[in-house]
């Protein structure tokens, strides 16, 4: 049959099969835990209440919010109706947020109590916005200027709880959309549509890959605003899975507590919050046997991670890539069958690798000279494409240099090895060129990260008269080695791993490394810091 995926349809799905299973929500005010048949019920009245304030299909809904079951209800109201939900990175810049919601044209904004502020403070430039609803658990709303505004629950008492999902939409149009967290120039917008979230969430149920299940307690750390987090509202939603969502400014304490009290099995999120994670079980007993898998992305995860979670705490670390353009997933590292003998050493350093092709989608790695051997050595650009790899930016001039015959090119140096695995070097921008040859900055931080005074490291290239580039170090120790270890202990440390001229010129140590948006080393920034302070600037 010709049958169209729709993402309403998912969530009708998991009302249908999954009435009993729940979700478990932090919000400012407090815990609450819902089953799938009441959250089906308020995403029908959300649905039935944007269409009461004049949402149609094609419209963006916009979110500033965090990971909650309210955020989780516009997921399906939006798409379910028709129109597009449109997640906002709620730590962009007041400029870029501006840009993104007039880019956009949002015609509704919802959000989260704490966001208020600067909402109230932005609405004058956001003529394209009719109306705000804030997402509160109080009756009152908190003081504002904003004109329409509403209260999400007294929106919702109004709402009809029978109203139906829109099946008649076309699979193609789109659900959702979200702007790549750009660290030069504006934010790109990438649209998502109903066919390639349905497809991407098979995709993080396969047995090879995440596979989420009914089965699962799934805590998504990665934010809502940060690629549909990854999906996995989604799949879970979809899948039946419990879902527990850390809500606002969460804390590692808050993310063991919640491991430890709902029995997560599941849980995914950049390396920041991982180390934060690590950092919070050395110093304090939890119970995180339930854990299952530990999903890492967004970052390489370096080598000290992994074999933290998988040596000391016994949990099973899997890396996964992906970008805001490939709705995120990508390729998955878990071991092939004939691999499950290794070393827990090499186990783990098979494990920062980001692993191989999820099935569905397409990749080719290309250099100046067409594709590059899987010889694991040569490196070059990854380029991917399938039914959930976007084609364009959303009305943006870059989509020329992104998007080329068919392919999507990811600005991501990898290399791959004879099993197909994939290894992310760096991206084009960050290479370091020394002497005519490359250095790969990431492989710098990870080798320095495993070093155990290290909390963590990042890299950048200076400017050589003789060399063109080198690589400097920025390392950041933990507490209890401040001033304990020397420069030259780092750099010993790494003398045997590297070619001689691989080897940083300098190492500086730093209280932190700056980050982007969603937790990313920001290089562009500490290459300035690091220019100033060796007044290259
Ligand atoms: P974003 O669009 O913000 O999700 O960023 C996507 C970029 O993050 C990719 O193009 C990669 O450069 C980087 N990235 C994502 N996942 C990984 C990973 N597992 N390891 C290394 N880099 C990653």
């Amino acid at each position: 049959m010709k049958y169209p995926l729709t993402v309403g349809a998912m969530m009708e799905h998991a009302e249908k099969f999954f009435p009993k299973k729940e979700v478990i929500s932090q919000t400012h005010d407090k815990l609450h835990r819902l089953t799938y048949k009441e959250v089906g019920k308020r995403t029908r009245r959300l649905m039935s209440a944007l269409d009461k304030l004049g949402i149609e299909q094609g419209d963006k809904v916009g979110t500033l919010a965090w990971n909650t079951h309210r955020h989780l209800e516009i997921y399906f109201a939006a798409p379910g109706i028709g129109s597009i939900l449109h997640t906002i990175n709620i730590r962009l810049s007041p400029e870029h947020i501006i840009y993104i919601i007039n880019h956009a044209e949002d015609k509704i904004i919802f959000v989260d109590k704490d966001i208020l502020p600067l909402v109230d403070k932005l609405h004058p430039h956001l003529p394209t916005v009719k109306a705000y609803v804030v997402m509160t658990d109080k009756e009152e709303l908190p003081e504002n200027s904003l004109p329409n505004v509403y209260s999400y629950e007294e929106l919702l008492q109004e709402g009809d709880e029978t109203y139906p999902f829109t099946r008649d939409i076309d699979e193609d149009s789109a659900a959702g959309m979200c702007y790549t967290s750009a660290t030069t120039g504006k934010p790109k917008g990438v649209l998502y549509t109903h066919r390639a979230i349905a497809l991407h969430s098979y995709a993080l149920g396969l047995a090879d890959t995440a596979a989420i299940s009914e089965s699962d307690v799934a805590m998504a750390v990665v934010p809502q605003f940060h690629v549909n987090a990854w999906g996995m509202p989604f799949a879970c939603t979809w899948f039946g899975s419990t879902q527990v969502m850390p809500g606002p400014r969460f804390t590692p304490k808050r993310l063991a507590t919640f491991i430890e009290e709902y029995k997560v099995t599941i849980s995914a999120g950049v390396p920041t919050i991982w180390l934060g994670l690590l950092k919070e079980l050395d110093e304090n007993s939890y119970d995180t046997s339930s854990l299952r898998g530990v999903l890492c992305g967004g970052s390489a995860a370096p080598l000290s991670m992994v074999r933290a979670f998988e040596q000391k705490y016994n949990i099973p670390f899997f890396h996964a890539y992906g970008a805001t353009e490939t709705t995120p997933l990508a390729t998955y590292s878990r071991l092939k069958s004939y691999q499950q003998d290794l070393s827990p050493d090499e186990r783990a350093n098979e494990k920062t690798r980001q692993g191989i092709l999820v099935p569905g989608l397409e990749m080719k790695v290309i250099d100046e000279n067409g594709e590059i051997p899987w010889d694991d050595e040569t490196m070059g650009e990854l380029l991917l494409k399938g039914p959930w790899i976007a084609d364009t930016y959303y009305k943006d001039e870059r989509s020329k240099t992104a998007f080329i015959d068919g392919w999507y090119h990811t600005g991501d140096v990898v290399t791959v090895d004879e099993e197909g695995t994939m290894k992310i070097v760096d991206r084009t921008g960050d290479l370091i060129k020394s002497g005519g040859e490359w250095i790969s900055s990431v492989e710098l931080e990870n080798a320095i990260m495993a070093h155990e005074a290290v909390f963590e490291a990042s890299v950048v290239a200076i400017p050589d008269e003789k060399w063109d580039e080198r690589p400097i170090a920025c390392v950041v120790l933990h507490d209890q080695y401040k001033d304990k270890v020397a420069k030259s202990d780092i750099a010993e440390y790494l003398k045997p791993q590297f070619a001689k001229f691989w080897l940083p010129d300098d190492y500086l140590f730093v209280d932190e490394i700056p980050k982007t948006s969603v937790g990313k080393f920001l290089k562009r920034e500490l290459r300035k810091q690091v220019l100033e302070h060796l007044n290259l600037a």
